[in-house]
């Protein structure tokens, strides 16, 4: 099937979406959020509420409108007056999309997440409840980083990664992220005139997220490279993701008469369970381990778990039920999973048979140091 047919398909099947709006876009690269663009992806998002869809928003622009409310010009640089601006902006933010939704007679909720809630298990699972409630009465939710409350340690940092993992948490079928650049380029558009799009991302290799890493995007916190991270996000959930130009006119009804605009990335053929999808996903990463090539092989090959004698370093400060990268003699990070051992114990016994874990510590817990059920192959 052509690349463009299979794109037709999966627009046209499609259920439950997640549109994601960069505050770019909504300013349009100036320092203010355009109002009629809101307006314009409300009634765009309102025709496919209308033909059956539900749809989620993660929209981006609290800290631009708070800006402007506070009369602010440069650009903030720390976080408290960041979470300020959010504070004050987001409600404006919401404000726009209630006033426009309400004309096409749709209900909005809002709905503020930290990275946090998405790590914690009940956390993750309360708001999915809740997400899925508020489809079930029709309600389309806006979405947004709780700025107000999430410093470094509990923030997704770019909404990109939000709305890939809000995508995940309700299953949706199709995650669009309406962005400041067309979708993914051989280079970057702005200083390279040979850069050309690349329309259709059958597979994220770790080359497709090299050429993302080459690319900049004004007014976006996460650049190309933290939407081709969403995507590989969506594609391990089993969700295709289209990145497109959200500035263009109408590119929301484009988008689902199956245009051939922006890129598209299918899904993983291996669909990773909810739980493994989890440990890659969703949880902070706290260290990393440096694996010799012997355990790489036992791991990638022969479904092994990972032992103490297959580790060459420890990098990190983790406690024991955290997650880790493990990465190769080369840093090429493999797989990831959740460790039995602390940081402090894991580095007594690294290079060490399993039989001697006991002597070293005066315990043991496990022989493993990631058991394979908690361990996934990126
Ligand atoms: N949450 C931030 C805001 O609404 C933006 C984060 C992002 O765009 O990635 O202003």
């Amino acid at each position: 099937m052509s690349p463009l047919k299979i794109r037709k398909n999966i627009v046209k099947n499609v259920k439950r979406i997640v549109i994601k709006i960069g505050s770019g876009v909504l300013t349009n690269g100036k320092d203010k959020i355009d109002e009629t663009i809101i307006k314009k992806i409300v009634l765009q998002t309102s025709l496919l509420v209308k033909k059956g869809c539900e749809v989620l928003i993660v929209s981006s622009g609290s800290i631009a409108a708070g800006k402007t409310e506070l009369g602010i010009k440069k650009a903030l640089t720390d976080i408290p007056s960041k979470q300020a601006a959010a504070a004050v902006g987001q409600s404006h933010l919401i404000g726009y999309y209630e006033k426009y939704f309400k004309k096409e007679k749709q209900k909005t909720a809002q709905v503020l997440l930290t990275h946090d809630d998405l790590s914690n298990r009940c956390r993750h699972l309360n708001a999915r409840n809740a997400l899925m409630t508020l489809l079930s009465f029709h309600v389309i939710p806006v979405i947004n980083e709780n700025d107000m409350v999430a410093v470094h340690e509990i923030k997704f940092g770019d909404n990109d990664t939000l709305s890939a993992l809000v995508a995940h948490l309700v299953d949706a079928d199709l995650l669009v992220i309406l962005s400041h650049v067309g979708g993914l380029f051989t280079g970057d558009p702005a200083k390279d005139k040979k850069a050309t799009l690349i329309p259709f991302a059958e597979k994220i290799t770790p080359d497709l997220q090299k050429i993302a890493g080459k690319s900049s995007s004004p007014g976006s916190v996460g650049g190309m490279s933290t939407k081709v991270k969403a995507a590989k996000i969506a594609a391990d959930s089993g969700i295709s993701t289209i990145i497109v130009n959200g500035t263009i006119n109408d590119i929301i009804t484009k988008v689902f008469k199956g245009e051939n605009i922006g890129t598209i990335f299918l899904p993983s053929q291996d669909k990773l369970a909810r739980r493994k999808h989890w440990i890659a996903h969703t949880l902070k990463i706290k260290g990393k381990l440096i694996l010799d090539n012997g355990a790489k092989k036992a791991i990638m090959k022969m479904g092994k778990s990972l032992l103490p004698s297959g580790i060459a370093a420890v990098t990190g400060n983790f406690d024991s039920g955290d997650a880790v990268d493990c990465v190769d003699s080369k840093e090429n990070e493999f797989c990831r999973g959740l460790v039995n051992y602390n940081s402090r114990d894991l580095k007594k016994i690294i290079g060490k048979h399993t039989s001697k874990i006991e002597e070293i510590l005066g315990f043991k817990f496990y022989d493993e140091v990631i058991h394979r059920d908690n361990l996934v192959i990126l």
